[in-house]
């Protein structure tokens, strides 16, 4: 499916995420700036005010009321009047003294505060905005002397100053962080997510004929690297799948096949020949003798797909496994008297299965049947069966048979698969499928030994107290 909105996508919203973390912090920390770097200005004009303040008490002390009008009028133009201003007051409020304020008539004497003075507050500063001007004043009120209490102001320029370059530095400042973290968020994110790109590009490549594509692996291990190489061992799973149903289909259809066309062969010669009833009989007995071999066919399909379809396809019990085991050597004894085939069991203890009784002794019969099928006598075929450590038990089929090859071990489980000296023997390559399928299901296993010329062992394990009650 096509992603069409770009707000939906992950880069998108890792974009957001990144831009707003690093926006956020960078505001932060221009904050703190901010915070820090204001304080420390109030800090440097109140100290000059508090340095006015132990002048004027100097000056008062040593010269009088006079000698502190005068030192009034002077700081102020030796600073400058729109910079600074001094009042000096009466307790009761009355200015008697004052540098020009022309500047600042609008900053009147807060009674309040001289209130506060006289009830022996030391210093109270107060921060006034002259509205009409758009300018800060910090203004403190002092007790010079026992009758004067000072009222003496500093334009807060510096503050000010500071204030305008501040907020155009931090405009500036932002809006390249947001762009900048937008654009680096971005790219990162697109760079991150390429890896996840590549597997969907090649998701979407493949279709029913084009199952070899891959995702490049870069092999940095890392979670984008892993997910290609998940990715791709999925796609060979399902490569080896659908080849192998194809070879299956293939195997099902040329197996099913011949035995038709001999069919229809034979039913056609006796047409041809006006022979005798006798003609018939042969032919009718080898319809027979082929549709058997075709109705085992199917019966065993049919058996294989109903053992994989789980437990639905099993009837669990609790049986005497040993004593099945028993039974079905028996049952080859015959056999192996006829063909002179040197056959012997032994079983070492009872064990109890917890399985569908019917299945396992179809599949331990398979093996038995493929032992006595593959041999050329004189030989040997001999059953043990054992328990093992880890509530297991070890059935294992013996022969000295002709042995199977290295590269067939595998493949002689998969179904029709017939190693190629067999085709001559009778068989349809479905019993050790079928073994393998009702052993799998048992929570067991079943897996080979074999030497080419020599022989083969099959060896097929099972719990025998199995958990998989139902
Ligand atoms: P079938 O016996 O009908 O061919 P199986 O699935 O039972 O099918 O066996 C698959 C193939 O495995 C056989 O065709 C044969 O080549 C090989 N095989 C099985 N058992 C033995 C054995 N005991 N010795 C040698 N080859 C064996």
């Amino acid at each position: 499916m096509m992603i069409h909105r770009p707000s939906k996508t992950v880069a998108f919203r890792l974009t957001l995420w990144y831009a707003g973390v690093f926006s956020i912090s960078s505001m932060v920390v221009f904050l703190l700036f901010y915070l820090l770097v204001s304080k420390t200005i109030l800090n440097r004009i109140d100290q000059d005010l508090e340095d006015k303040l132990s002048l004027f008490s100097a000056v008062v002390s040593r010269k009088g009321m006079a000698g502190a009008k005068h030192q009034a009028i002077m700081e102020a133009q030796a600073a400058g009047e729109k910079m600074v201003f001094f009042r000096l007051l009466y307790p009761t409020g009355e200015v008697f003294a004052s540098s020009s304020m022309g500047y600042w008539r609008n900053v009147d004497a807060d009674q309040e505060a001289i209130q506060q003075v006289l009830s022996g507050r030391e210093k109270i500063y107060k921060t006034l905005r002259i509205n009409s001007r758009k300018e800060r004043v910090r203004i403190l009120y002092g007790r010079v002397s026992e009758n004067v209490i000072l009222q003496t102001g500093l334009a807060m320029k510096t503050y000010a100053g500071f204030v305008q370059s501040f907020k155009a530095v931090f405009s500036a400042a932002m809006a390249f962080i947001v762009l900048f973290s937008g654009v680096t968020g971005w790219l990162m994110s697109r760079k991150a997510l390429s890896g996840v790109e590549k597997v969907t590009a090649t998701a979407r490549r493949i279709t029913g004929t084009s199952l070899s594509e891959r995702v490049p692996e870069t092999g940095t291990r890392d979670e984008l690297d892993l997910l290609a190489a998940t990715f791709n061992r999925m796609l060979d799973r399902i490569e080896s799948l659908v080849i192998n149903i194809r070879r299956m289909n293939d195997n099902i259809a040329h197996d099913l096949k011949s035995p038709v066309a001999r069919i229809r062969g034979g039913a056609e010669i006796a047409l041809v020949q006006e022979d005798t009833v006798d003609e018939y009989r042969k032919m009718a007995e080898s319809t027979i003798e082929e549709s058997d071999r075709l109705l085992e066919m199917i019966n065993t399909m049919l058996l294989i797909s109903k053992a994989e379809s789980g437990e639905a396809g099993f009837s669990f019990e609790t049986f005497d496994f040993s004593g099945m085991v028993e039974e079905a050597c028996e049952l080859f004894e015959p056999l192996a008297e006829d063909t002179g085939i040197e056959f012997s069991f032994h079983i070492t203890a009872p064990v109890m299965v917890h399985g569908d009784r019917g299945m396992l002794q179809r599949a331990f019969s398979n093996l038995l049947d493929n032992a006595f099928k593959y041999i050329s006598p004189p030989g040997s075929v001999s059953v043990e069966l054992t328990v093992k450590e880890g509530n297991l038990v070890e059935t294992a089929v013996a022969d000295t048979g002709r042995g199977i090859e290295e590269k067939d071990k595998e493949k002689i489980f998969e179904r029709f698969y017939r190693a190629d000296p067999s085709r001559s023997a009778t068989g349809t390559g479905l019993g050790l499928s079928l073994v393998k399928t009702v052993v799998d299901g048992h929570g067991g296993s079943i897996h080979v030994e074999s030497f080419k010329g020599r022989g083969s062992i099959f060896v097929l394990r099972l719990p025998y107290r199995n958990v998989r009650v139902i």
